[in-house]
């Protein structure tokens, strides 16, 4: 099933002859004091899936598909460091995953298919990191590696928008707008393998980053036992899995696209219009990026 959030709250599936849109017939409680809609049909999905498998729905057409944040809220989104092995290369870190564990980025960083990331600060860089994510169904704790894939509401595309400095990783990443996901969630049976996705990333017409999950440090399995050893997962919750190679900077007026197999092309612009100086002194310090690189060919 590939299924998303629109603008107002509303489930959206997408199927062979279109997308329809599914909030009436789910009637879920929203507003305050409730869950986010996905983030209750995630938590009740055995219940809602034939709802939301049937024919019914109002049909939307291309014009009518405002893209929200796939799951809106999520309590936490969990990251992982230096997953790839040409990365750690680039970055020329001395540490990867196994020695560092995961890192938090704040729920509210989440950003929707066709969103517009703001940088906040005028004179520090900036860097897209193309990333697989998922999204945790049922959650639990201790989590078995055999088991872990059990535990997968649907994958998506994500950017892991980076502030490039000494400031601390859970800064660095957290801004508003520094977590676009989507522009749908697929379900692990339609998915398939998460070890062998391919994920593209353009800046324009530039092809930046271009790798498989196969090569990815710690598989899915690993990232989800070793996370649920440190937390409790909760079903919505978001994991980063990690960049390859090729991460560079954005600047105002980039669009940048992440296409990941079977799940589509997540799109965002790139805006700067409100930047200040930045307060904090991290420039010059922290992981080093490779040089940026020319556009000219
Ligand atoms: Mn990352």
């Amino acid at each position: 099933m590939r299924l998303t959030t629109l603008a107002g709250d509303r489930i959206a599936v997408q199927t062979a002859d279109g997308v329809l849109d599914k909030t009436d017939l789910l009637d879920l409680p929203t507003g305050r004091g409730h869950l986010s809609r996905m983030r209750q049909v995630i938590e009740r999905f055995d219940e809602l899936a034939p709802v939301l498998r049937d024919a019914r729905g109002q049909r939307l057409t291309p014009e009518e598909l405002v893209f929200a944040p796939p799951v809106p809220d999520p309590s936490k989104i969990i990251a992982a460091p230096v997953n790839y092995q040409d990365h750690k290369s680039e970055m020329q870190e001395r540490f990867q995953i196994d020695d560092l564990g995961v890192f938090l980025k704040t729920p509210s960083s989440v950003l929707g298919h066709r969103g517009i990331v703001r940088l906040p600060y005028h004179d520090r860089r900036f860097d897209h990191e193309a990333e697989l994510g998922l999204v945790i169904g049922q959650g639990g704790r201790d989590i078995d590696p055999p088991a872990a894939l059990g535990h997968v509401f649907a994958y998506t595309g994500l950017l892991d928008m980076t502030l490039r400095g000494g400031e601390d990783r859970s800064t660095r990443k957290s801004f508003d707008t520094f977590t676009p996901m989507g522009p749908w969630l697929v379900t692990p049976d339609e998915f398939g393998d998460p070890a062998s996705a391919d994920l593209v990333l353009r800046v324009g017409r530039h092809e930046r980053q271009r790798a498989n999950t196969r090569d990815l440090i710690w598989a899915v399995p690993d990232i989800i036992a070793y996370v649920s050893s440190v937390m409790t997962l909760c079903a919505g919750d978001v994991i980063a899995t990690g960049t390859p190679a090729g991460v560079g900077p954005v600047v105002h007026g980039d669009e940048v696209t992440l296409e990941v197999s079977r799940v589509g092309a997540l799109q965002v612009s790139i805006r700067a219009d409100d930047a200040v100086s930045a307060p904090t002194r991290g420039a010059g310090r922290g992981p080093v990026p490779p040089p940026p690189p020319s556009d000219s060919d």
